[in-house]
């Protein structure tokens, strides 16, 4: 991974490395069926970030607001074509943004590449399933990804994270009170179908049914 200077507004470039590039690109350009699961990808990494910071609330006292309630939410605004989801979880510095959302396992993308590359005679959810690329099947369905995070350590500032898919990412200082993460997806114009509370609703019932947290979808409990 290269890194760029400074820009002005304080945020950073990075280059994705290539064996995440080319997931990316399979991503973005060839996985067209059961791209919903995007978000059973994005739940269960809220679930594991709330479990990361109760786990940490049993040993550490220095942990950023420890009475926040454990829950994830989601939004959507269909004019905007937008769906976000945010957790009370563990959150991220702007280094671990760097190192967890920047790369994958080199064999993993390999494999993930190959399969990939030989038709589909696997859904996107069995092949996204079996290499972990996780975090990165946002891009089925979002040219645009922003990540604001507040970690759990009282002096680590927020930091945002964000990327067209492509070859870079930015991160940088960002504004957050809570700890926590929302990460806000700019939805293709073919996926606006993701920006509809009902839809929502199904995709979690269908994949999410037994995450141990509260999950609110415009205000209510779904
Ligand atoms: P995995 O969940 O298998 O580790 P992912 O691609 O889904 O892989 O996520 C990569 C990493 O990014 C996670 O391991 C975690 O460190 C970080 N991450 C992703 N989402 C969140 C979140 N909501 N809160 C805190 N960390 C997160
Ligand atoms: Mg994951």
């Amino acid at each position: 991974m290269t890194t760029e200077p400074l820009t002005e507004t304080g945020r950073q470039s990075h280059t994705f490395k290539a064996e995440v590039q080319q997931v990316l690109y399979i991503l973005a350009h060839s996985l067209y069926t059961d791209r919903e699961i995007f978000l059973r990808e994005l739940i269960s990494n809220a679930s594991d970030a709330i479990n990361r910071v109760q786990f940490e609330m049993l040993t550490n006292r220095e942990v950023r607001d420890p009475d926040l309630e454990p829950q994830i939410t989601i939004e959507v605004n269909k004019e905007a074509r937008t769906l976000s989801i945010s957790d009370t979880g563990i959150g991220m510095t702007a280094d671990e943004m760097v190192e967890h959302l920047g790369t994958i396992a080199q064999s993993a993308a390999r494999a993930f590449v190959k399969q990939a590359g030989e038709g589909a005679k696997q859904t996107a959810s069995e092949i996204i399933g079996q290499f972990g690329v996780g975090f990165y099947s946002v891009f089925m369905v979002a040219d645009k990804v922003t990540v604001v995070s507040q970690s759990y350590r009282p002096d680590a500032p927020a930091a945002m994270w964000e990327s067209s898919g492509g070859d870079s990412f930015t991160v940088g200082p960002a504004t957050r009170e809570r700890r926590g993460t929302t990460i806000t997806l700019h939805l293709k114009e073919d996926a606006t179908e993701f920006a509809d509370p009902w839809r929502i609703e199904q995709i979690v019932r269908r994949h999410s049914n037994y995450v141990a947290f509260p999950i609110m979808l415009d205000g209510r409990q779904i």
